[in-house]
């Protein structure tokens, strides 16, 4: 089977070629424009939605070269997102579909960052069921017991910002870019990640808060700006560094907390934040340390992507699972 995935939930464009479990393409158009606001601004991610969306479609098909009549089915993400996004990948995998005569299958984008897993090349093996998969992004910040494709529970998320979104506002404190997620990433290999203590919560069960850390950041800089006035240029790789160990030790804790108590050794990290590095030393760290057995997925299916989309839209093509034509966009949508 031959399927064509289309992803637009946030600021990524991206169109995926699926056959078999196996991506042949996989293609994306960022949308810098938000740089400069610091944060997406969702009426100019729609239009760029629109502009960069048959071009996208049409690179997906060449780079995989395949024609428009071999695919056998469009799977598309309907929720969670921003709406007018994700309005934008929903009419077009709609028109698409009518044209081909198609089935239409409807995505989660939540379940597709966690089933990214299950793509031929992102893992040396695929995890097996039940497993753990601590779900990061920009949005979302949670624990999930994946009990099989489709059936899947949320142990334990943030009460309030998503870790992604912690990265992102700490770093705007900082007067870094948007998103400064990976930028932190990159200036804190430079770092002493010892040189700062931040307040980390105390939250019950698995759940996870990271707006009080934000706000400890934020009073700390504050507070050292006014003694002087360059002191965040003249930290900025020890900030970077110590804000990226209290943010990686919040999330592991609960993840290996999770794993005791369920007994479940194997392990996955998924969604835009699995791409950062000390997140993924610290997963390896527990391999040996917990015997853990981690699943970290490729680069490229870290942040938003349609390969996820496509492999879910294969997962419910084996099944039968097809949506209707007159679905619509949803910006909620639990998992
Ligand atoms: P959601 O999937 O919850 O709808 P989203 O689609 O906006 O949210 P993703 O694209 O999955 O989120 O992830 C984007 C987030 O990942 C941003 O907050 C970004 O800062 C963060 N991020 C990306 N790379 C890194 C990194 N190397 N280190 C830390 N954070 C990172
Ligand atoms: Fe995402």
């Amino acid at each position: 089977s031959i399927i064509l995935g289309i992803e637009s939930s946030c600021d990524d464009t991206s169109a995926a070629i699926i056959s078999g479990n196996k991506i042949l393409s996989n293609v994306a158009a960022n949308q810098e424009i938000h740089n400069e606001y610091g944060g997406v601004v969702p009426e100019l991610a729609s239009r760029a939605h629109q502009q960069n969306i048959i071009p996208v479609v049409e690179k997906a098909f060449s780079k995989a070269n395949i024609q428009q009549n071999d695919i056998c089915a469009i799977g598309f993400t309907r929720g969670p997102g921003l709406l007018g996004s994700l309005l934008v990948g929903t009419s077009f995998a709609k028109s698409l579909a009518m044209s081909l005569d198609v089935p239409l299958i409807e995505v989660n984008h939540l379940q597709a960052h966690i089933l990214a897993h299950f793509i031929d090349d992102a893992n040396p093996t695929s995890p097996t069921f039940p497993f753990l998969c601590l779900t990061v992004s920009g949005g979302h910040t949670m624990i999930v017991l994946v009990k099989d494709y489709f059936g899947m529970e949320i142990i334990g998320k943030t009460i309030d910002d998503a870790a992604g979104e912690a990265f992102d506002k700490i770093g705007k404190i900082f007067d870094l870019d948007y998103p400064a997620g990976p930028i932190i990433d990159k200036l804190a290999k430079e770092g002493n990640p010892d040189a700062f203590q931040f307040n980390k919560p105390r939250m019950e069960n698995y759940d996870y808060s990271f707006s009080g850390i934000k706000t400890s950041v934020l009073y700390f800089i504050q507070k050292e700006v006014r003694k002087n006035p360059d002191f965040i240029k003249e930290n900025l790789n020890d900030l970077c560094a110590s804000v990226q160990k209290s943010i990686i030790e919040i999330l592991m804790n609960k993840l290996e907390k999770a794993s005791v108590d369920l007994n479940i050794k194997d392990v996955a990290i998924a969604g835009g934040v699995s791409a950062n590095s000390a997140l993924r030393k610290a997963m390896e760290n527990n391999q040996e340390k917990l015997g853990w057995n981690i699943f970290i997925p490729k680069f490229e299916y870290t942040t938003d992507n349609a390969a996820m989309i496509a492999m879910v839209a294969k997962l419910k093509y084996e099944r039968g699972e097809f949506t209707d034509i007159r679905t619509t966009a949803t910006a909620k949508y639990d998992l």
